[in-house]
């Protein structure tokens, strides 16, 4: 029986915009693209499982197809779920353990300064490559000692003195990786009058589900609705992710992908620049010192998507003493874990290869983008520096 829950693939006009903005079709010819994988051959696949394409692994889920459709065909959710439906798949130790991004960050910020040491060395970097299926030149990111939310419960009380409250879901990233990204989140939140408080919450399933463990993603997905629904007080209350992916996923993906219902609180899901930059008006004049700086502003694939870039170029625009340039919007290439494979590192570079072009040319003096992992891709492909706008907003405050 035919699955109609998707037919979004029937409102393809073939006008192929999607596969001329396809990064990953531009970077190799072993994939075909969005149309082809995606509208085209879905009826095929529908029909007979058999037909489907090995190519179909490459798609990275960046999303930029389906910015560029002007049909609002849902192509990289059909290439997605193509893939998780019909490719076979092997159980592979990387891959597990890559999208296991709680596990990892409990085990990983226990140990820390040794785990970071030894992900560093050369031999480990060899044994990563041959036996893993990490490639060698992959930077590694550098875990932090405990987690954020640990170090939260101390500040609670504080958080709770302010009369406007949002929840913030901290995301892998804060919790295991960059503790001063979460507390340069509270120093803005603070600035504009509002205290955070946080939940406990899963890994959105970001790496789950572009790895293909849809049920674990699912099981996650579940969790994390019940625990910010039960905390979304009214229409007013906002839940604040400062990761685009996570955003993305806790908006977008769980729904159409998932299919699952996040009603409970869809609405009062916000990216963290859309959130403030409405609010900047809250400070008192001066309260922002010039940074008399050149920024480059690379906005990630998942936030284009969520329609959220345009606020985090008005926040940056309000810092006072920003020169900002807006780079080409690219791919950086990494995708989530796609840029941590081995087989597809040469693709997760070369896609990336005319945004580092571009930064070169710009020489700023910071790069700002919203997401951790074109954070650890541009860092590791060019000699800048890169902050979360959060993070240059509070630096403005005077942190
Ligand atoms: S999601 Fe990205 S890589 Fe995949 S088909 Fe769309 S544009 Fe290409
Ligand atoms: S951009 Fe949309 S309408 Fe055009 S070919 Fe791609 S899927 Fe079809």
């Amino acid at each position: 029986m035919i699955d109609l829950e998707n037919i979004s693939f029937d409102h393809c006009i073939k006008c192929t915009v999607c596969t001329a903005y396809c990064p990953v079709a531009r970077a190799t010819t072993d994939y075909p693209g969005p149309k082809a994988s995606g509208p085209d051959t879905e009826r095929l696949r529908i029909k007979n499982p058999e037909l489907v394409d090995d190519s179909l692994a490459l798609c990275s889920n960046c999303k930029r197809c389906e910015i560029a459709c002007p049909s609002d065909v849902k192509i990289a959710d059909i290439i997605q779920t193509a893939k998780n439906r019909y490719l076979k798949k092997k159980l592979n130790p990387r891959d597990f353990f890559m999208s296991r991004t709680d596990f990892a960050g409990s085990l990983a910020t226990r140990a820390a300064p040794l785990v970071n040491r030894m992900t560093g060395l050369k031999p480990a970097k060899r044994f990563l490559d041959k036996f893993i299926g990490i490639p060698s030149q992959r930077q590694m990111p550098s875990y932090e000692r405990g987690t954020f939310h640990h170090w939260f419960e101390d500040h609670v009380k504080n958080q709770a003195r302010f009369s406007e409250q949002a929840l913030y879901y901290t995301g892998c990233y804060v919790n295991y990786l960059d503790h001063e990204l979460g507390k340069d989140m509270i120093r803005v939140a603070n600035a504009l009058g509002v205290g955070l408080r946080l939940t406990r919450e899963k890994c959105c399933g970001v790496p789950l589900i572009a790895n293909g463990f849809i049920e674990k993603a699912k099981k996650n997905a579940r969790h994390n609705i019940k625990k910010l629904s039960a905390q979304v007080q009214g229409k007013a209350d906002s839940v604040i992710c400062t990761s685009s992916s996570c955003a993305y996923c806790l908006r977008w993906e769980y729904p159409n992908l998932l299919e699952l219902d996040n009603s409970g609180y869809a609405d009062n899901l916000t990216f963290v620049t859309a959130f403030v930059w409405p609010r900047l008006e809250r400070l008192k004049s001066g309260a922002l010192t010039p940074q008399n700086i050149k920024v480059a502003y690379h906005a990630p694939c998942h936030l284009e998507r969520l329609g959220a870039a345009a606020h985090t170029i008005a926040l940056l625009r309000a810092i006072p003493g920003v020169t900002l340039v807006l780079l080409n919007s690219e791919c950086c290439g990494i995708a989530g874990t796609y840029g941590f494979k081995k087989e597809y590192y040469d693709i997760s570079q070369a896609v990336g290869s005319r945004l580092f072009e571009q930064i070169g040319q710009a020489a700023p003096d910071l790069v700002v983008t919203d997401c951790e992992t074109c954070k650890w891709q541009i860092e590791m492909s060019t000699p800048y520096k890169v902050l979360h706008p959060v993070s240059l907003l509070a630096r403005a405050l005077g942190k």
